[in-house]
């Protein structure tokens, strides 16, 4: 019995401080998100290709999508960012399995005219932006995991998190 309660009691411990860290961890997904989000429509006072919602969202995107495939790997998340920028512009030639220029008549649809970038003043300004995320990737692998996010969105609904949005 009283082994019994042990455990159990251990066992709640450990629970209440894994969703304690998985709520940190959405908290984080969210703030970060919203950061880049911030910083894209800061960019877009100076860069107007970015007051495009279209365009910014498809940026965000291919963040997002690095940010999870990359799991827990923060060199390769590192290394990932760096490379979207030459992807937004059409290069393909270095980017990760999160590209879908390999697929016959690929076209970025979410950019004017269904084409790449072409201001280079942006593209000096998204390095930028990118090279500063790659060096907070050690930070930001851990929102990467979806399994911690679907289970976070079932057992804590979104008006729980309010406070940390
Ligand atoms: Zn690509």
């Amino acid at each position: 019995m009283d082994n019994d309660s042990t455990t159990i009691a251990r066992l709640r411990t450990t629970v209440i401080l894994m969703s304690g860290s998985d709520i940190k961890k959405k908290a984080d997904s969210n703030h970060t998100k919203k950061g880049f989000t911030g910083s894209l429509l800061e960019m877009s006072s100076i860069n107007k290709v970015l007051k495009n919602v279209k365009v910014r969202a498809h940026v965000e995107r291919c963040f997002m999508y690095c940010v999870r495939q990359a799991a827990e790997n923060s060199e390769k998340l590192a290394s990932d960012l760096k490379k979207i920028v030459q992807h937004l512009y059409g290069d393909h030639s270095t980017c990760g399995t999160w590209c879908k220029s390999e697929s016959i008549d690929y076209k970025p649809n979410n950019l004017p005219y269904g084409k790449p970038l072409t201001s280079e003043p942006l593209r000096l300004d998204l390095e930028k932006l990118f090279q500063k995320y790659a060096g907070k990737a050690s930070e930001l692998v851990f929102m990467g995991s979806t399994q911690v996010n679907k289970k976070i969105n079932h057992e804590f609904p979104a008006r729980h998190l309010k406070d940390c949005e």
